[in-house]
């Protein structure tokens, strides 16, 4: 076996794998030269050996035996001497942060002897107990798993009248000290071990049994931290803050990590150890203070921190002691931070000259300015102190949302029409609520998980959405909601919704908007935002010079248009066409359906084209210059129908009491029943509906024409593009082209015609179907469905937390492209296509287009641009821009 065990002088930042990030970066310190106790890191690799195996390895002993003499050589002291002790800390510190591992001991070496050396050397009495005290608190609960440790203390202070552990003596902490023993032996029965290596062993084990504790496996699945790479373990000489008031120990920031702002962040306490300037054991003094106490310490943090951040070339967040006038330095990293200050302190670096516009590019995520674009409640609980908590539900699309309950879509759309910001409340919904959900400011919903309808609608939209709020009783028909506690809200009572926490709240949470969506609305100049909306600008724009992949937005009407070119979509990759066979105009389809000739059926059609016309002119026109690809019909007809035991119900009861019924009812009935299907999704739907309807796709095809050729007289510059769903094989693709190039030509309108790629079958032969199509744009809902045989609908809540708990996947393969299988097959697509057909344009037009990680993929796989919902488009801009300058840097991958 390899090394175990490193000396703090042996390693460096880039070995966290084997080192953890605390030692790595321990390691990295010492290497700068900065005051760092010395010390040394018992690797990742020794722990996965003990997981392995439950035992140590054989030779880590020695290892540690070799290195522990060398520190006690160089510090001039043996662990746990009983005249002049050295003492150590252990430390957890895994490759990722994690909260949930075991905590560190401090003090380790003292006994009942070495205190007493300790005191000597130190000349404070109460300072060697107080050590020893900590000690054995820590040790106990961690180690041990010895509770009521903190009863006894506070019981001394209360007898001695004091709330302050400053104001125990040494008599005080020598009674503590003695009952802490009691306690460890009474509940383990043995005594506290006195041997300074059993102690330093005993912890050491401690630390990596914590891998598997149950707290930190169930952190390490919620961040998707691999459960295989096992912790480090840091033994740290000890310096001391509870030395007297000239020492004590503190937490600070090299910026804020709240606002990105310069400045001295953090916080000191004197007097005290580790933990207690972050346990609230008193109250902490601002870092700015520490300079009245200790100048020359103060300024030699300051100067450490500057080194960090010119080293680190970032925000760093640090842990140090001053003991007895002397700093030291116990951790850095690079800190977390908020959406908003990563945005400022990517600029901040670039305009230090610190790192470059590529770098800070590095510095954001896509899902950071996804957060940056929703509205929100004030500062979190400030805002929502003192409101009433109705239930909660899953926060599916984040944001804030406040107004009138409203149950229907109709509802929502008046009001929203008279000017009034509306809740729409639902059991769940479906494609018939979408303008009701477009009026509404937030949509909360009874039923459905994270990818219900609602969810997936609302996400896109960038609407706040809560669903799934279980214990709220929604009554369609008395039109209330009612809270477990018996709270009745009523329609046109006020709610607020928030779509992050998931939290529904009774009347009005201040809300405001955001300032970023402000600026890509065009409705705030970067000049006149504040820093964030600077930042935004700078790096977006940073990002679009940049990138390769081109972005494009799913859009079916006017709004939605207009508002995916203000956000900088270079035009539509995917213009449903469902939607506009909803609403009114399902009358039309019925009569479609229930055509009982051509003429009948060439009149339905004849109503629809002018509306679907209009539709396309539109949108052709809120993208003018810019390309449009309209997707012809995609879903099975029979959504477009009444439900089947609807009306089999409305018949019967009308039979049963004698009501008169309309024929057409009953013919309607019989083609529900015809059309009905098991397998509606791989039934009769996208180009097979083309081919069993004569007419219906060359009248979309005939109205996209058109509005092309109005526009064009108009003086614009029209772009359609004609895609046909669910092509499987290149036969279908050939009859649908060929009838859409005869319909162009008649109107005299030029357009591209493709296919989407989103059934296996279609991959497979992408070569031949590629003669037939301009472009191709990869449907990866479909694709995906199809290809591990789930059913989209059913499967994400039935059976996927189950597959993600055993980690069959680490993300919903909805969510993010599953690489390995679907995205092979759009590579392979991809290749075979151009190879048919050179420069062949190719996109993706399914959610992952919008997907941070997802983009990354599709930038490697050589497409020529992503087509997202408008809201998603900034995002799939700046993550383009990120695939592209990593790949520039080579770090792709
Ligand atoms: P965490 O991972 O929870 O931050 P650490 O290992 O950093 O745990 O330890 C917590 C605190 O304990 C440190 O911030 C520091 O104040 C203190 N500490 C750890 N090791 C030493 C040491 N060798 N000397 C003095 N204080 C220490
Ligand atoms: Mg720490
Ligand atoms: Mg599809």
């Amino acid at each position: 076996m390899a090394k175990l065990v490193y000396d703090f002088s042996e390693g460096g930042r880039d070995m966290k794998d084997l080192l953890g990030g605390k030692g790595a970066n321990l390691a990295e310190m010492t290497g700068l030269g900065l005051p760092v106790p010395p010390g040394f890191i018992i690797s990742t690799e020794a722990c996965r050996a003990y997981l392995a195996t439950g035992d140590v390895p054989p030779e880590l002993a020695a290892e540690v035996d070799e290195h522990l003499a060398a520190l006690e050589q160089g510090m001039g002291k043996r662990l746990g001497d009983p005249v002049d002790p050295l003492l150590v800390s252990v430390r957890s510190g895994a490759k990722f942060s994690m909260p949930g591992m075991m905590d560190t001991v401090l003090n380790i070496g003292l006994n009942d002897e070495s205190v007493q050396g300790l005191a000597k050397q130190a000349g404070s009495e109460r300072f060697a107990w107080d050590s020893y005290r900590r000690l054995l608190q820590m040790f106990g609960r961690t180690v041990l798993g010895v509770e009521g440790f903190e009863p006894v203390l506070e019981e001394v202070k209360r007898a001695k009248g004091t709330r302050n552990d400053l104001d125990l003596d040494e008599a005080d902490l020598r009674e503590v000290v003695g009952r802490f023993k009691a306690l460890v032996q009474e509940h383990t029965g043995e005594p506290f071990p006195q041997d300074p290596r059993a102690q330093m062993d005993l912890a050491t084990r401690a630390v990596f049994d914590s891998w598997n504790g149950e707290r930190a496996r169930l952190y390490r699945r919620q961040e998707r931290i691999p459960a295989d790479l096992g912790t480090a373990v840091n033994i740290c000489s000890m310096v001391f803050g509870n030395l007297g008031m000239d020492s004590g120990t503190g937490v600070a920031f090299t910026r804020d990590p709240g606002s990105g702002a310069q400045g001295v962040y953090g916080d000191y306490l004197q007097n005290a150890q580790g933990e207690d300037v972050v346990a609230g054991i008193r109250n902490t003094i601002p870092l700015a203070d520490l300079e009245g106490l200790d100048k020359a310490s103060y300024a030699e943090l300051m100067q450490t921190m500057r080194t960090l951040e010119e080293h680190y070339r970032d925000l760093c967040d640090i842990e140090f002691t001053v003991e007895r006038g002397k700093l030291w330095m116990l951790q850095t990293r690079v800190g977390k931070r908020t959406a908003g200050a990563a945005f400022r302190i990517a600029t901040q670096l670039v305009d230090e000259g610190l790192i470059s516009e590529d770098e800070a590019l590095d510095r954001v995520t896509g899902a950071q300015l996804a957060r940056l674009m929703f509205p929100a409640f004030g500062a979190d609980d400030d805002a929502t102190k003192g409101q009433t908590l109705l239930g909660r539900g899953m926060g599916a699309s984040p944001g804030a949302a406040v107004g009138k309950v409203v149950f229907d879509s109709a509802t929502a759309v008046a009001w929203a029409a008279r000017g009034e910001d509306v809740v729409l409340v639902r059991r769940e919904t479906n494609p018939d609520d979408l303008a009701g959900m477009i009026a509404a400011q937030g949509v909360l919903t009874s039923r459905g998980g994270k990818t219900s309808h609602a969810a997936v609608v609302a996400r896109g939209m960038g609407k706040t959405c809560v669903c799934g709020a279980e214990d709220l009783e929604v009554d369609l028909e008395a039109r209330t909601v009612t809270s477990p506690d018996g709270t009745v809200v009523s329609e046109g009572d006020v709610l607020s919704i928030d779509g992050t926490s998931g939290a529904v709240f009774l009347g009005a949470v201040p809300v405001r908007p955001s300032p970023v969506v402000q600026y890509f609305e065009g409705e705030l100049a970067p000049e006149q935002g504040d820093d964030l909306v600077r930042a935004v600008h700078r790096l977006i724009g940073h990002a679009d010079d940049a990138r390769r992949l081109g972005v494009r937005a799913n859009a079916d009407n006017t709004e939605d248009a207009e508002r995916a070119r203000r956000f900088g979509a270079a035009g539509i990759g995917l213009c449903r066409t469902e939607h506009m066979f909803l609403g009114e105009r399902r009358q039309l389809v019925e009569d479609l359906v229930l055509a009982d000739g051509p003429d009948a059926q060439g009149a339905a059609l004849d109503a629809l084209l002018p509306l679907q016309r209009e539709d396309f002119a539109g949108i052709l026109r809120a993208m003018d210059g810019l390309p449009v690809t309209v997707r012809l019909l995609d879903p099975p007809l029979h959504e477009f129908l009444p439900d089947l035991t609807d009306l089999s119900v409305e018949l019967a009861v009308a039979e049963a009491t004698g009501q008169q019924v309309e024929p057409k009812r009953h013919a309607l009935l019989d083609a529900v029943r015809r059309l009905h299907e098991s397998n509606p999704m791989i039934g009769l739907r996208g180009v097979r509906l083309g081919l069993v309807i004569p007419g219906l796709f060359g009248m979309q095809v005939r109205a996209l024409a058109e509005a092309a050729a109005q526009l064009r007289s108009e003086g614009l510059d029209p772009r359609a593009e004609v895609m046909v769903p669910l092509v499987g094989a290149v036969q279908e693709l050939e009859i649908v082209r060929e009838e859409a190039l005869r319909i162009l030509a008649e109107v005299g309108v030029e357009a591209l015609v493709g296919t989407m790629i989103e059934v296996p079958r279609a991959v497979l032969t992408a070569g031949q179907i590629a003669e037939a199509a301009d472009f191709f744009s990869f449907g990866t809902n479909d694709l995906t469905q199809m290809s591990w045989g789930f059913s989209r609908d059913d499967v994400e809540s039935s059976f996927f937390s189950r597959y993600l708990d055993l980690g069959i996947f680490g993300v919903s393969p909805f969510e993010s492209i599953d690489r390995e299988g679907v995205g092979r097959l759009v590579r392979l697509a991809v290749e075979e296509g151009r190879a048919a057909r050179p420069g062949l344009k190719v996109g993706v037009c399914g959610e992952h287009g919008g997907d941070p990680d997802s983009v990354h993929f599709f930038h490697d796989a050589g497409l020529d641009y992503v087509s997202c919902s408008p809201f998603r488009v900034p995002v799939a801009r700046l993550e383009a821009g990120r695939a592209a300058a990593a790949a520039r840097s080579g770090e792709t991958g």
